[in-house]
């Protein structure tokens, strides 16, 4: 079976960025699994995928464009340290989700000076190629039951 709108997709897959540095892999989870076609990756990941069939392997360099965005410097704010729960305890590198429009939003600390720290809300992904080295493992067509949910049941995906 071809990847196509509305398959349940599993693959392997190791992140490069552009300096050769694993940025995350399948080897500890387990392949992803996903239900085609409804966006639930970045667009240009989808997109190669697309027509692809298990045992398949293959190379993915995405720009910033087609993955996370390019860094918007609109979203690195500096904020009190008084304004967090426990100033003493923050550190560079720190996330923590906050509420905003649209759902929550993932804050990095990236850096701390005196009684400022510089939080910044962009994807940790922003702004880097993303180099997939990806197999797919597993294809099979979507449960009716999956198609209305958008989302995949079963290992890897939801238990309801
Ligand atoms: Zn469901």
């Amino acid at each position: 079976m071809d990847i196509a709108k509305n398959t349940v997709v599993s693959f392997d897959f190791i992140l490069k960025n552009n300096d050769g540095q694993v940025l995350d892999s399948s080897e500890k989870d387990g392949p992803l699994v996903y239900l085609h076609g409804v966006g639930q990756l970045v667009p240009g990941l989808e997109n190669e995928l697309e027509g692809k069939k298990i045992g398949d392997r293959f190379d993915v360099s995405l720009a910033p464009k087609d993955a996370y965005g390019e860094k918007n410097d609109e979203l690195i704010q500096k904020v009190p340290k008084s304004e967090f729960q426990s100033p003493t305890d923050l550190q560079v590198g720190m996330q923590f989700e906050v509420p905003a429009q649209g759902g929550n939003v993932l804050l990095t600390i990236t850096a701390i000076e005196g009684d400022m720290v510089e939080v910044d809300g962009n994807h940790p992904l922003a702004g880097e190629t993303l180099n997939f080295n990806i197999t797919v493992t597993e294809v099979r067509a979507a449960s009716e039951e999956e198609i209305a949910h958008g989302h995949v049941h079963g290992p890897g995906g939801h238990d309801h």
